[in-house]
């Protein structure tokens, strides 16, 4: 640990679901703005030992890491807001904690000791934390779930005793909460936000500053209201009203001063934040004025927070060619029980994400035929990838029932197949494919030019890959590969040459999207779907002949 780093903690109150995550990571971008560098963590109340193995609709989306860790969609923010490599250790949850603890006190560690949650499984989240702060300025700290609740009881303790460990002038508590909006009197309430931050000062933490969530813009009053009920200054009161990007939030938190705040309280000298990029970037964002839709033909439809990563690479690649896009979830499952019924009408681009199991599998094949037959912008992710690759041996190259032995293992064709060191596994969690690999992007493909590099890195999460044993028979009929590991033997990327943009990547490239740099591939789909979009308007628009013309036409 540097003797200098400086603790940020964040809790929130209230309620779930405030933003804790992006408040995060939006002091991370203002500390980096300033010249400062910063790590983030996430630790977790549950008992899982992570994400992995949750249900996408009860967690949304699982972040991977470059190291293959599998993490709370929070990561994505971190990593998307500041230029913090995360690892494994940048989250961790209550389950890897006891985890960790049951080991020690087995391999006899505790030397006889009655082994409790203090202070042996504070001990153990303390160090966590310490280790955070190596060779940073800044360590920033998100305590999941809300004070008040049993199970972040341990964390928060945890994060008492820093203040003093570390000494005061190097811990900051934040908090995050709610100032609900009453219609009937036309006022935003305070309330909640006492008790809350009375309910973390029963734990023995007093908020520093408090930064509150609110639809309406808020007075000077209310501000020196809440300061006056909760212990702190009106200027240690930061309003975070509703933004429409969230990338303006760093923008947002500046005006209100909380940078200024911080450093203030941390004794840190810096420069004033230079945020040039962030308002050139914000200033873009709002001039977009061309607008395209893509399908996402998913399972998780209902579930916006399933896909985070996803939304914001597209966000992220449609600014690139300025456009804004509009995201139209299409559940899977219906296309098999209702058909396509103009569903695509009004999408420029077809898009199949990652996704596990065999439900709603048959929807997503007959949307992939769609847009191969009816030359629509089509882009596979992961799964998406497998299924083009499914729908392509069935109905292009005759091989009738191919299929993923994820799905029916006992397929003629089992053109998506697990690879040998797959087959022996028999726990779930944390044994995919995962994490960062290099892919060799094969010379004057689609891909060349859609990378233009030999060799890309990506982030995998998987069992199921490209059974080799097909690739001459698919290769014939021009769906080629346009990437493969560096030993040739898995393909990464495929592309469809007769086709204007048909490509699928076995990876997942909106993890390594970022808002002003997004992966190249979103960058030149979205071109693609925009190419798409001016000629379908162009068909539209074009005067139907005149029987006079149809008779010499
Ligand atoms: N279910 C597929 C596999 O395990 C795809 C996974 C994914 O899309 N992330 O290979």
């Amino acid at each position: 640990m540097y003797k200098s780093t400086k603790f940020i903690f964040i809790t929130g109150g209230v309620l779930s679901s405030l933003g804790k995550g992006l408040t995060a990571a939006s002091i991370g971008t203002l500390m980096e703005c300033r010249g400062l560098t910063v790590s983030l963590l996430k630790m977790d109340p549950y008992i899982n030992v992570d994400p992995g193995t949750m249900n996408p609709f009860q967690h949304g989306e699982v972040f991977v890491t470059d190291d293959g860790a599998e993490t709370d969609l929070d990561l994505g923010h971190y990593e998307r807001f500041t230029h913090a490599k995360l690892r494994q250790s940048n989250n961790f949850t209550t389950g890897q904690i006891y985890d960790a603890v049951i080991q020690k006190e087995r391999r006899g560690e505790y030397l006889g000791q009655t082994v409790q949650v203090i202070p042996h499984v504070t001990d153990e989240i303390k160090d966590k934390i310490r280790d955070l702060g190596n060779g940073v300025d800044v360590a920033i700290v998100e305590v999941g779930g809300t004070v008040g609740d049993i199970e972040s009881l341990p964390f928060l303790e945890a994060i008492r005793q820093l203040r003093a460990d570390l000494g005061p002038q190097n811990v900051l508590y934040i908090h995050l909460t709610l100032l609900p909006y009453m219609k009937a009197s036309g006022e935003v309430k305070t309330k909640p936000t006492q008790h809350s931050v009375k309910a973390l000062r029963e734990v023995g933490i007093q908020a520093d500053i408090l930064i509150c969530r609110t639809e309406k813009r808020i007075s000077r009053d209310v501000k020196e209201k809440i300061a006056l009920f909760c212990n702190v200054r009106p200027e240690e009161v930061i309003a975070a009203e509703d933004v429409e990007c969230i990338y303006e939030l760093p923008l947002k938190f500046h005006e209100e001063g909380l940078d200024q705040k911080i450093v203030e309280l941390l004794n840190i000298w810096t420069r004033a934040p230079i945020l040039d990029e962030w308002k050139a970037f914000i200033n873009k964002v709002k001039a977009l004025d061309q607008e395209i839709t893509i399908g996402i033909v998913g399972k998780y439809v209902d579930l916006h927070e399933s896909y985070k990563s996803l939304n914001e690479a597209l966000f992220a690649g449609g600014v690139a060619n300025d456009t804004k896009v509009n995201l139209k979830f299409i559940d899977s499952e219906q296309i098999e029980k209702q058909g396509l019924e103009g569903r695509f009408d009004d999408v420029d681009g077809i898009l199949v994400p990652g996704g596990f199991g065999s439900r709603g599998i048959e929807g997503k094949i007959v949307a992939v035929r769609f847009a191969r037959e009816n030359s629509i912008p089509y882009f596979g992710i992961c799964l998406g990838m497998q299924i083009a690759v499914v729908e392509f041996a069935r109905n292009v190259c005759g091989m009738a029932g191919a299929n993923s032995t994820e799905f029916n293992p006992d397929t003629p064709y089992p053109v998506i197949d697990l690879m040998v060191e797959q087959r022996t596994i028999k726990e779930k969690g944390g044994t995919m494919r995962l994490g960062m690999y290099e892919c060799i992007i094969t010379p004057n493909s689609r891909c060349s030019e859609i990378y233009g590099e030999p060799m890309i890195r990506e982030r995998h999460r998987h069992r199921y890959e490209f059974n080799s044993a097909y690739k001459e028979e698919l290769e014939a009929k021009n769906l080629k590969a346009g990437g493969t590991s560096p030993d040739g033997k898995l393909v990464e990327l495929v592309e469809y040459g007769d086709h204007p943009w048909f490509v699928g990547c076995q990876f997942h490239p909106e993890f390594t999207s970022r808002p002003m740099e997004p992966n190249p591939i979103f960058a030149a789909y979205l071109k693609a779907c925009l190419e798409y979009s001016r000629r379908k308007r162009v068909q539209v628009s074009e005067p139907a002949m005149t029987e006079g013309e149809a008779l010499y036409a």
